[in-house]
């Protein structure tokens, strides 16, 4: 019964867009089931040529070729690689063993491939490995073994999936004499166990143990030898390893794994570099949270609880800057304020964000920008010392009080001019210092001096905000809300913070904006260093196809290997992320207090994913030029 069957197989080379090699010329053999057969040959005869077409590593050729009567050019892909991995074992002349891993691992691998169980995987490896005599050189690497060994190597894993054939292409090329001799008898042994062995060869020593001689020359069969016609095997070999599945993907991790820790530095200096840019986006995100955090803590502390201070804003279309966005309060604002309920306390207070107002201070003119009226709003814990103003008296800040006394408890009862610029006209006003604030640039004069002061000048003076105590601070938030829908906005102050945090989104899109580029350049530089990973595995990879891997079995390997770049370079990213919070923390805390670094969960998983994702999808191409990679070329590239 023949296992092989080929009719007129002819093969070309294209050597140029214009020249064709014919390689082989209508090439017709066939081959029984438990044959050893060798093909002998000078070197270019077309032997190698030959195995791959067999081997389905080559499929651009005319003529036929059956196996168990089933004709190869009628396989899809997926089919051709299970015929490659279960019914096809290659042996090479070069070995082609992966250097990265393992005897033991060298030979799971094509089981590996299958998905076979680790154990399964392991002791059948083992066995094979002991008939072949292996059994204390499992856990070398292929550079510590003899050639003899590297080849017995090769055989086992080409054994260890069960094949029907195997192909060996000038097994004993690289071998001397002696050790040729053992592995010829290797060979032949598989092929009493039913194995149907076909070799390459031009030497007369490996010709000498096969039953059947077949030589070629110039692409042509020229003669044909039948040294024994007995073929007798024992059918033993098991066939219960059936595989159906395929590359699973923590075994696709664990190759990657094994082959970064081979390129350890490189990829170490890697993940470094692409951390940059998770580290960036991790950092942003918790720095703007806590200085958001921060803003809302001051704001919280330096108010009272019971008040709410709000004003009338002007119409969206007049557009000024927001300090002057609000309007006067009028009679009736007031009337309609004060029938609030649960008021305790409704003040009139006159904000001023941006005035030409001056303060003389030793016979110097100081501009003052900020001012206020006092009123509920201003916390006690805000006075550094001294008492609240009375008529025609003034809380002063301890900046400007620094100006009179380094020691502020000797401003307090000093007596200082105020000069109020309004509409082209200059009011004067001496004041008593009454207290000191702790804010730096607030003062707070009282309502009426100011109210009295313009009016004896001819001048208006109304409110622009409104401060209202509550009975508690349950109604706070509800009243709130009631006075937004009255048409009131909150204070000037709180608004400022709706503009700082406007800004502190700015720069957090700006900050991520340099994180996008960082993430940019880290995904080019993993997609070069996986690039170079293929050019350099580009042999291994020829390997893994001629044992039956898929496209998507290299694929997931390289796909893995970005995988895990991504998921060490968010790590560091995130460890790098960490210490700078810490130190930014400790230095913010040191300084006022406050962490300004909040690095939340959400930021975490957030970066971890870009990193990944991004990582995966710079293999993707590198990926898929391994899984696309020519087998028969691959196996060539050294
Ligand atoms: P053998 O294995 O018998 O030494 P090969 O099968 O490798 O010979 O090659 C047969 C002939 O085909 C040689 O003349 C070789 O130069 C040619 N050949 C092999 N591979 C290619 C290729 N990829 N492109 C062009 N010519 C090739
Ligand atoms: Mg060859």
């Amino acid at each position: 019964m023949s296992i092989l069957k080929i009719n007129k197989l002819t093969k070309f080379y294209k050597i140029s867009s214009s020249k064709k090699f014919k390689a082989l010329k209508e090439v017709n053999l066939e081959i029984d089931k438990g044959e050893i057969v060798a093909i002998l040959g000078e070197s270019g005869s077309g032997k190698s040529t030959l195995m791959n077409i067999i081997g389905g590593l080559d499929t651009d050729y005319s003529g036929e070729l059956l196996v168990n009567n089933k004709l190869l050019k009628n396989f899809n892909e997926k089919e051709l690689d299970k015929y490659r991995k279960d019914e096809i074992g290659f042996i090479f002349q070069s070995f082609n063993l992966i250097s990265h891993l393992n005897v033991l691992d060298n030979v799971t691998i094509a089981m590996t491939l299958s998905n076979v169980s680790k154990t399964k995987r392991i002791k059948k490896a083992i066995d094979i490995l002991e008939k072949l005599g292996l059994s204390d050189q499992m856990y070398k690497r292929p550079n510590q073994l003899s050639g003899g060994q590297k080849q017995r190597v090769a055989i086992a894993r080409a054994l260890v999936n069960n094949p029907k054939i195997i192909l060996a292409d000038e097994p004993t090329g690289s071998l001397d004499k002696e050790t040729s001799v053992q592995i010829l008898d290797i060979l032949r042994n598989i092929s009493k166990s039913g194995i149907t062995v076909i070799m390459v060869t031009h030497s007369d020593l490996v010709a000498s143990i096969c039953n059947r001689v077949i030589t070629i020359s110039d692409g042509e069969i020229i003669s044909e030898e039948i040294r024994s016609d007995s073929v007798q095997f024992n059918e033993e070999y098991d066939k219960d390893v059936k595989h159906k599945q395929n590359l699973n993907f923590i075994s696709a991790i664990k190759l990657a794994l094994n082959n970064m820790k081979k390129k350890l530095a490189r990829n170490i200096l890697i993940s470094i570099g692409a951390s940059i840019g998770i580290m960036s986006v991790i950092v942003m995100l918790s720095l703007g949270e806590g200085v958001k955090n921060y803003i809302k803590d001051i704001m919280n502390e330096n108010l009272n609880p019971l008040t709410i201070e709000l004003s009338k804003p002007i119409e969206r279309d007049d557009y000024r800057p927001f300090y002057e966005g609000v309007k006067t309060l009028e009679k009736e604002d007031i009337e309609q304020l004060s029938n609030i309920d649960n008021l305790h306390k409704i003040e009139k207070v006159f904000n001023s964000m941006m005035s030409n107002s001056r303060i003389n201070i030793d016979d110097k003119n100081y501009n003052i920008q900020m001012f206020s009226t006092i009123n509920n709003n201003f916390l006690l814990s805000d006075l550094l010392e001294g008492s609240l103003p009375k008529e025609d008296e003034i809380i002063l800040n301890v900046m400007l009080s620094d100006l009179i006394d380094e020691d502020y408890t000797k401003a307090i009862g000093k007596k200082i001019k105020v000069y109020f610029v309004e509409e082209s006209k200059m009011l004067e006003k001496e004041f008593t210092i009454s207290g000191i604030s702790e804010n730096s640039y607030q003062m707070y004069f009282n309502y009426e001096d100011l109210e009295s002061l313009y009016l004896n000048n001819g001048l208006e003076f109304k409110p622009n905000s409104v401060v209202l105590t509550m009975n508690s601070e349950d109604v706070v938030e509800e009243t709130k809300l009631k006075l937004k829908e009255m048409g009131y906005s909150p204070s000037i102050q709180e608004q400022m913070l709706g503009v700082f945090n406007e800004m502190l989104d700015v720069i957090t899109y700006v900050l991520a904006g340099i994180a996008a580029i960082s993430l940019f350049v880290s995904a080019i530089m993993i997609l070069v260093v996986l690039y170079i990973s293929v050019v350099e595995r580009t042999n291994e990879i020829g390997v893994l196809k001629a044992i039956g891997a898929r496209r998507k079995d290299i694929k997931r390997i390289f796909v893995s290997e970005a995988f895990l770049i991504g998921l060490f370079s968010g790590l560091i990213g995130l460890v790098l992320a960490t210490i700078i919070s810490v130190i930014a923390n400790s230095y913010t805390n040191n300084l006022f207090e406050a962490s300004v670094s909040k690095i939340t969960i959400q930021f975490v998983l957030f970066g971890m994913i870009i990193s990944v994702l991004l990582s995966v999808l710079s293999g993707l191409w590198p990926a898929s030029r391994a899984a696309k990679l020519d087998p028969i070329e691959s196996l060539r590239h050294e």
